[in-house]
């Protein structure tokens, strides 16, 4: 007969705040063992006394089939010495010096606590912040590991009798959900008006009447006060867009269920599963019709997520079907959390405040996805999967990477697991930078992670650049350099778990190169250690610099003068001819191979638009108006000082001889899309007979673009490469952390070797 000894088992992964020790319990009840399980700063820490076959047959169900929000990393046994348990218990947390423990993003509303807060006999019964083990807050209420209520905000709400119990009890789908709480224990709502005064009744139905009555109101959500109006009411969300100072960008919808988004939008099953993730992402959806609330969107798409708060699905009630709900941050900074900063920094913008008195520790914009090829594709990686991590092909141990700029984000290493931030937004705000700051140091805590190198972009002028020396001189650690293009290829890589020499399609707006010009259209080879710049495109002057970025026509001058062509009907003579001299003269003209730029000037000369309200609006103009075309514009590729690259010139004089002859826009853009993929075909083709290298990495913002992006596929896989896209991290400048880990890590191994 097999003796019974007692064994320790570690086990590391996302198993805190997923229900993972009750889950425990009953397995360990349904296998007959005794023991004890807690909670550590690592992970959860489980002894068992049993024969050694059972308990690894109970370790084998356990990986085989874990809490649907668990994430096993890893399960390490000891054999130990101690006396054999004779109960299974659940024991205090206990705090170990080094945290290894992974912390779950928030959870979306679940089905059952849906069922009880609409059931008018559950003690529970319309209370907005009902939640259980598989469901509410984590990231944004968690101030500090291990995830227990007194390190949350729930701190400063004792449990009543009835939760107490609840959360006792092994059979209750509340055992030891951190969080739980009820109307007579948990936090309240309450409704201000405009002057900040409270109003009495109902806090959720005084909004509802608000917003049935045209009126914006400010509600406290998850990771942020979102502000909201009914999306279609068409004066109140114009009322929305002219308070909040929004340019043209398009606003994000909550719609009431499936069907409400459904009147919309056409939701594939992929978009559907999508939408119902426990993450409740913000899913970009294809209109169904075009002329759908233009004024909450001007493209052919609008982004919808589902309620996913207790609170969200009381305030749809059942005769809401969609709402704006637009983060309340104004000109750029970083969304409001806090309730007197929303009072305040919402005076005039807001006619109603639903807040409540839980307070949200770290903020968290919503997430924002479009489906590809049936598969999730990040625009903005954030609430519900930060600060999941995202596993590396190889390890980058002890690394914070800075990011970019615009779009910024940072990430830590620990091990093969990088922590991508969550989104933090553009620098280039004071606000915005100390929102940077104050999140490195939180997730430096959280995960326990003493940088040993930092990685920066090439950029001089990028603050995060600047924040990333400060911090090595300061500290004495070594600094990394990656340039932008290459972090992005990096990241690609990393994303997909390529290790190899690969070939980088990277489009983008603007990234510093490694010849002090701008870069955006470029064709590398490389890995992680290093990369060659195998091909671009023709330079555009950009007059003005950075003013060229919204103002169009700038740059679509300066490709008119570059094929000496007519002005286009519809584009002002006057500003294009003095721009002619600006470039003439070429004063203030920074060279710029960006295909960003290449749609801006594109734009400018097809439609005659002279601005733009945000970088990138034109690409999403264009790509909103182009038709499918099965053939593109001639593709020429020149040599200079061996670099191939993409003449535009003969393009571009096609396209306009073609406009002339009163071609339709949408034809001609669809063209000039087709031609960029074509030409990016092309350049991969040559590069392969250079170097062999048949995998193919596509990475920078352009390729947001979902007309341009499944024609480079298709067009590089039927000349038989492999054509790689990103899966866990986003194409835009948010991603660049990823790629910037594995860069350091690369230059930090060769610094290695050399010494
Ligand atoms: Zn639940
Ligand atoms: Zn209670
Ligand atoms: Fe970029």
């Amino acid at each position: 007969m097999a003796t019974d000894l007692t064994y320790k088992i570690e086990i590391r992964g996302i198993v805190q705040g997923v229900g993972f020790r009750p889950f425990l319990h009953m397995l360990v009840s349904a296998y007959g063992l005794c023991g004890r399980v807690r909670n550590t700063s690592d992970g959860v820490e489980l002894y068992l006394t049993g024969d050694r076959e059972r308990v690894d047959v109970l370790l084998a169900a356990l990986r085989e089939n874990p809490p649907p929000l668990a994430r096993i990393e890893s399960v390490a046994l000891t054999q130990t010495d101690l006396p054999p348990f004779t109960d299974f218990r659940i024991e205090e947390s206990r705090t170990l010096s080094h945290r290894h423990a992974l912390i779950s993003p928030d959870v979306g509303i679940c089905a059952d606590c849906v069922r009880e807060l609409l059931d008018p006999n559950d003690r529970r019964y319309r209370y907005p912040f009902i939640n259980c083990t598989h469901c509410g807050p984590r990231f944004t209420i968690i101030r500090d590991v291990p995830y227990d209520r007194a390190n949350t905000t729930m701190a400063d709400f004792p449990m009543c009798e009835a939760c107490a119990k609840e959360y006792g009890d092994i059979t209750n789908r509340r055992y030891h959900a951190q969080p739980d709480c009820c109307a007579a224990c948990g936090p309240q709502t309450f409704f201000l008006d405009a002057a900040g005064a409270r109003t009495e009744g109902d806090a959720i139905e005084n909004a509802r009447t608000y917003l049935k009555a045209g009126r914006i109101v400010a509600v406290k959500g998850l990771g942020g006060i979102h502000l909201a109006c009914d999306a279609y009411d068409e004066a109140a969300v114009k009322t929305l867009r002219a308070r909040k100072q929004r340019d043209e960008r398009p606003f994000a919808l909550m719609c009431r269920d499936l069907n409400a988004a459904r009147a919309l939008c056409t939701v594939s099953d992929a978009a559907a599963a999508l939408l119902k993730n426990p993450a409740r992402p913000i899913v970009l959806l294809p209109k169904r019709d075009p002329f759908l609330l233009p004024y909450c969107s001007e493209n052919d798409d609008l982004g919808v997520m589902l309620p996913y708060t207790p609170l969200h699905v009381l305030l749809m009630g059942t005769d809401t079907d969609a709402l704006v709900m637009t983060s309340a941050n104004l000109s750029d900074r970083p969304i409001l959390y806090k309730n007197e900063d929303a009072l305040a920094a919402l005076a005039g913008v807001a006619d109603g405040f639903l807040l409540h008195d839980r307070d949200i520790h770290v903020c968290c914009d919503d997430s924002l996805l479009s489906v590809v090829a049936g598969k999730p594709y990040f625009i903005r990686r954030s609430r519900g999967y930060a600060p999941a991590p995202v596993t590396l092909p190889a390890g980058a141990d002890g690394l914070l990477a800075c990011g970019a700029e615009q779009k910024a984000s940072f990430a830590l290493s620990r091990g093969a697991d990088a922590f991508l931030s969550q989104h933090i937004g553009d620098l280039k705000n004071f606000e915005t930078l100390e929102h940077y700051t104050r999140q490195i140091a939180h997730f430096e805590r959280l995960f326990d992670i003493v940088p040993q190198g930092l990685v920066c972009d090439l950029h001089p002028d990028y603050l995060s650049t600047a924040f990333a020396r400060e911090r090595a001189s300061a500290a004495g650690l070594p600094l990394y350099y990656a340039q932008h293009h290459h972090a992005h290829m990096a990241s690609c890589m990393a994303d997909n778990g390529l290790t190899t020499p690969c070939i980088g399609v990277i489009w983008d707006g603007a990234g510093y190169g490694t010849d002090g010009t701008i870069w955006g259209g470029e064709i590398l080879f490389g890995d992680y250690a290093g990369f060659t710049r195998a091909g671009s495109i023709r330079p555009i002057p950009l007059a003005g610099g950075d003013r060229a970025v919204k103002e169009i026509y700038r740059v679509g001058a300066a490709l008119l003068k570059d094929i000496q062509a007519p002005l286009p009907d519809g584009c002002d003579a006057d500003k294009y001819a003095a721009m002619d001299s600006v470039l003439k003269a070429g004063v203030n003209c920074p060279r710029a191979s960006s295909i960003g730029r290449l749609f801006d000037g594109v734009y400018a000369l097809l439609t005659g638009r002279e601005t733009v309200s945000y970088e990138g609006q034109a690409a999403v103009l264009l790509e909103t108006m182009a038709r499918e075309a099965d053939e593109g514009y001639p593709v020429c590729i020149a040599e200079e000082n061996g670099l191939r690259l993409f003449d535009t010139r003969p393009m571009l004089a096609e396209m306009l001889k073609q406009k002339r002859a009163g071609a339709a826009a949408g034809l001609i853009a669809g063209r000039f899309i087709r031609t960029l993929a074509d030409m990016a075909v092309e350049l991969c083709v040559r590069v392969r007979a250079d170097t062999g290298c048949k995998d193919v990495v596509l990475s920078g913002g352009v390729f947001l673009n979902r007309k341009l992006l499944p024609q480079v596929i298709a067009g590089l896989a039927k000349k038989g490469f492999a054509v790689y896209h990103h899966q866990r991290a986003s194409t835009n400048d948010e991603g660049i952390a990823l790629g910037q880990l594995m860069i350091g890590a690369a230059q930090r191994d060769k610094d290695g070797k050399r010494q």
